[in-house]
């Protein structure tokens, strides 16, 4: 008996090992030849212009999927947007790319995204079954009354108050990263060959912004964005990860794009 509850405390004090998503496809779900660069890195580089990637991240999980952030709309593919900010394009349709490995919407058991911004939330409501992953201040936030809603309310939707790791076994962990906007996440992934690595959302917009710790003017905390940079220092040098970053163009174009992927 006394053996039997050693055997017993042994298991319960070892932690189950981490696994891995399988594979992690790059989709390219937009770009943005932005006016003015100093809108994200105040008093630096004033006037000049800047182009930045968007991305979408799908992994493999099992036989689940999760897909992180969803681009622009697709429906920016076919007529760009000219804002404030510059001109929005989408060479190719996530629901092209999506189609092309084989992956149907309703296929992804979540949809999770870093924040409500339109570059990240433009095709939520292609994935009406998925459970969106969402910070409960994120929510909170854009559906505040008065507010143009970013997509749907009435969907499966789980609001998270913190980090979540949504398989349970350390291969995908939502972080939550306020700052940016009031619920931002970043997530942490895991994948046998390439490691940990973790996808930014907006934490920082481009490599020289996350260098030098920069507070872009529409963040709704600075005291939380610096937080949440010291956060990810730290996971990067615990798991000794990567971090890509989303808006970054030039880690972008250095990276496999889907229907190629990492695993
Ligand atoms: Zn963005």
């Amino acid at each position: 008996m006394r053996a039997l509850l050693f055997a017993l405390a042994a298991t319960l004090a070892t932690p189950a090992a981490a696994q891995t998503a399988e594979r992690l496809y790059v989709m390219d779900c937009g770009h943005n030849a932005a006016t003015d660069q100093a809108r994200w890195s105040p008093g630096v580089n004033v006037g000049k212009p800047i182009e930045l990637s968007d991305n979408c991240y799908l992994m493999k999980h099992g036989a689940q999927w999760l897909l992180w952030d969803t681009g622009y709309p697709d429906a920016v593919a076919d007529k760009p947007i000219t804002g404030p900010i510059g001109t929005a394009t989408r060479p190719k349709k996530l629901a092209a790319q999506l189609a092309e490995i084989g992956v149907k919407p309703a296929d992804v058991t979540y949809v999770a995204v870093s924040h409500t911004h339109g570059d990240h939330v433009g095709n939520v409501d292609m994935f009406p079954a998925s459970t969106l992953l969402i910070q409960k201040a994120e929510a909170d936030w854009a559906f505040a009354e008065g507010k143009q809603p970013p997509f749907k309310k009435d969907r499966p939707m789980k609001q998270l108050a913190g980090d979540l790791d949504v398989f349970g076994d350390g291969s995908v962990t939502v972080l939550s990263t306020p700052g940016h906007t009031p619920g931002h996440q970043s997530l942490l992934v895991r994948l046998p060959k390439t490691g940990y690595v973790v996808l930014t959302g907006d934490l920082a917009h481009f490599k020289d912004n996350w260098d030098n710790d920069r507070v872009p003017s529409m963040n709704t905390s600075a005291d939380q964005t610096h937080a949440s940079h010291a956060k990810v220092v730290k996971v990067l040098a615990d798991k000794q990860a990567q971090l890509w970053i989303n808006h970054d163009k030039p880690t972008s174009l250095g990276q496999k794009h889907s229907p190629q992927f990492y695993d």
